[in-house]
């Protein structure tokens, strides 16, 4: 199997403040194909933007391994990383006064960063190409300021893909627009991605995020916590209209589906959402069962917390008997015997 284009293997980033650690990644896995389009979604302080600084080169983890595109980003030296950052990586960032420069129309802006990486030659031709890609050909020589913010965000992604870079960080680039205009930059970065066969990666708060890319993952204190797939189910024409849905252009009659999942770790730990736990009351210790349907997390009942032992055979074997669960103690004494 090849490697993937982005493999993040057990990052963790900690950031020391003042003598005082505060860890922003634990060990942190996730892989990323080529000429996805991806969205990471998680509550503030969750590491979202720790983790795309890591990825374009913009700083270094503490530990763990972090690979884009076969080059080991680790041992890179800073120098290395300094090209990596300029060449192999476009950034669009949420505020629009950090990615262009406001005295500027849109075109030389697009033709700044090629200025500078010493590209200059068909310069003003590629920024044509571009601003033309973002839907924005008519605005060419518009200042800055006269474009509104959802097309300074549009030219923000050209200025990101002018030096041709193969992966497209954007961390919350329509954290400052409207819905409808949030919606015509993910149809940009989709576009863009199709096209030019680029990766990109966007940090986004948008609720309905999962429909305008290939793939979302949630990050929660620093891990990657749940994935949402996607699914195309065949549906009845009935059930397509009671539930409102069209079919579509040539009658067929898929209709797409979103599942939220949750993410096991190599080690087998995975993160429940804290509002499940707090909903049923579980906190320090949960009993772990194994049912007919999957594996069942249960609030340990206040008698047994108070009894702090493990349970002998004879215990378990009777709670096993009237609820018609196995535990995993049962498992394990069951396997030894054998
Ligand atoms: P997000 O982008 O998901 O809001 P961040 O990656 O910015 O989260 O932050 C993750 C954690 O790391 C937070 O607890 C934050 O306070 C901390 N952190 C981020 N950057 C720094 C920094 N430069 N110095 C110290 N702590 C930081
Ligand atoms: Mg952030």
């Amino acid at each position: 199997m090849s490697e993937p284009f982005i493999l993040c293997d057990g990052l963790v980033k900690i950031y020391k403040i003042a003598g005082l650690e505060q860890v922003a990644l634990r060990e942190l896995n996730l892989s990323i194909e080529k000429g996805e389009l991806m969205a990471i979604v998680g509550a503030s302080g969750s590491g979202k933007t720790t983790l795309m600084n890591i990825l374009g080169g913009l700083d270094r983890p503490s530990a763990g391994r972090v690979r884009v595109d076969g080059q080991d980003l680790l041992r890179m030296s800073d120098s290395q990383l300094n090209r990596y950052r300029r060449e192999r990586v476009g950034f669009v960032w949420q505020q629009s006064t950090r990615n262009l420069i406001p005295y500027l129309n849109a075109i030389d802006n697009v033709i700044l960063p090629m200025t500078v990486a010493g590209r200059m030659r068909h310069g003003k031709r590629r920024a044509s190409e571009l601003l033309e890609l973002v839907g924005l050909s008519n605005r060419k020589h518009h200042r800055l300021s006269e474009l509104s913010g959802g097309e300074q965000q549009r030219v923000a992604i050209a200025v990101g893909l002018a030096n041709h870079p193969p992966l497209l960080l954007a961390d919350e680039p329509t954290g400052e627009v409207d819905t409808a205009t949030a919606g015509l930059i993910y149809d940009t970065f989709r576009t863009l991605t199709r096209e030019m066969g680029i990766t990109t990666l966007i940090v986004s708060h948008d609720p309905g995020i999962a429909r305008q890319v290939d793939r979302v993952v949630a990050i929660r204190d620093g891990m990657l916590a749940s994935e949402t797939v996607r699914q195309t189910v065949l549906r009845t024409p009935e059930w397509l209209a009671k539930n409102g849905h069209a079919p579509e252009g040539d009658g067929s009659h898929h209709h797409e589906t979103f599942e939220e999942l949750v993410v096991l770790d190599k080690a087998g730990r995975v993160h429940i959402p804290p509002e499940f736990l707090e909903q049923l009351q579980i906190q320090g210790r949960a009993r772990l069962e194994i049912t007919d349907d999957g594996i069942l997390i249960r609030r340990v009942e206040e008698a047994a917390t108070a009894n702090e032992r493990m349970p002998n055979d004879g215990e378990v074997a009777q709670e096993s008997k009237s609820s018609g669960v196995r535990s995993l103690f049962r498992r394990h004494k069951a396997g030894k015997k054998a």
